[in-house]
């Protein structure tokens, strides 16, 4: 069994633990970068004061510091005008201790995402959110994958789950996480069905699938009866319930009796999704300063 595999015996389902992951990827990362002759560069930008933004991009900021990176965080306020946000990252893009370019979303709605996504240096796009990004991975080119898919990814290699030919249902379509990951899995030789909300029957697509990944932000959404036995669970969701509690968007207790492995929420998805942020920015880093050629 590989160590960041929990195993409890009162379970059948693996707990694939992405916050023990995401550690050693950290430390691996922080090794990389002390033999560095520079610093990589992150630059985190947020409009607004969206309490849950805050939390992330604190997150986002510590985790690069934390391996070594520079890590500047710019905060403006919620009147900010399109145009303002544009020329903060027409600078961003001309800094050249600048590798990576995040700007947290969701943006005040006076600010188009689009508009802000497509200003961002496809070079220093750690999010992999530019349609030339996009549209790579989509070709199966080089790109700067979208970091949550990128997280998910890895915890499916280090879990050993076999990819080639299985069944994989995607359940949400969005830029963010169904879309990419399913392109993703796809590239992995899955056979991938994505759900969305005008699926006829989304609990029947869900038990046909061996690898199931949840991302359609309701909580508790998938029931235990329509993860299949035997089945490797992601649960991408992470909803605040009224009484406080963080849950995902599966049933975790009536889904890990019987699935192969299951993500935890927290614990799962999430510190993978920062992991692979920290590493697409040292991917950026060395490719902008010759380390890595550009074309990979
Ligand atoms: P999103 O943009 O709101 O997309 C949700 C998707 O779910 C949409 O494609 C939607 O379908 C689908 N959907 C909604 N209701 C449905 C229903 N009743 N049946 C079937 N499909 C339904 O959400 P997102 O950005 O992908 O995020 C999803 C969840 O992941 C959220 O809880 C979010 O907080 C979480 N998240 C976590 C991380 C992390 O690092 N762990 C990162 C990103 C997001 P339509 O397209 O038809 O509307």
């Amino acid at each position: 069994m590989l160590c960041w595999l929990r195993y409890d015996a009162s379970m059948t389902a693996r707990i694939l633990d992405g916050r023990a992951l995401a550690r050693r990827i950290e430390a691996e990362l922080a090794a990389k970068v002390a033999e560095l002759p520079f610093r990589p560069g992150l630059a985190v930008v947020m409009v607004g004061e969206n309490p849950a933004s805050r939390i992330y991009v604190r997150n986002k900021e510590r985790a690069a510091l934390r391996v070594g990176f520079a890590a500047e965080t710019l905060v403006l306020p919620a009147s900010t005008t399109e145009q303002v946000l544009l020329s903060h990252i027409a600078r961003l893009n001309d800094h050249p201790a600048i590798d990576g370019i995040l700007v947290q979303l969701p943006l005040p709605s006076q600010i188009r995402p689009q508009a802000v996504v497509e200003a961002i240096d496809p070079a220093k796009d750690v999010d992999g959110f530019h349609p030339l990004n996009v549209g790579r991975l989509d070709a199966g080119a080089p790109a700067f994958a979208p970091c949550t898919p990128l997280g998910i990814m890895q915890l499916l290699a280090e879990a050993d789950v076999a990819l080639r030919g299985a069944r994989a249902v995607v359940l949400g379509r969005s830029l963010i996480v169904g879309r990419p990951i399913s392109r993703l899995l796809l590239a992995a030789d899955a056979t991938v069905t994505v759900v969305h909300s005008r699926t006829r029957d989304v609990a029947a697509e869900c038990r046909r699938a061996e690898v199931l990944v949840a991302a359609v932000g309701r909580p508790e959404f998938v029931r235990g009866d329509w993860v299949a036995s035997q089945a490797v669970v992601i649960d991408v969701g992470i909803n605040r319930l009224p009484d406080g509690r963080l849950v995902g968007d599966v049933a975790f207790s009536e889904c890990v009796d019987h699935a192969a492995a299951i993500t935890p929420v927290p614990g799962g998805v999430g510190p993978m999704t920062i992991a692979a942020l920290l590493q697409n920015t040292l991917r950026a880093a060395e490719k902008r300063r010759g380390v890595l050629p550009t074309h990979q």
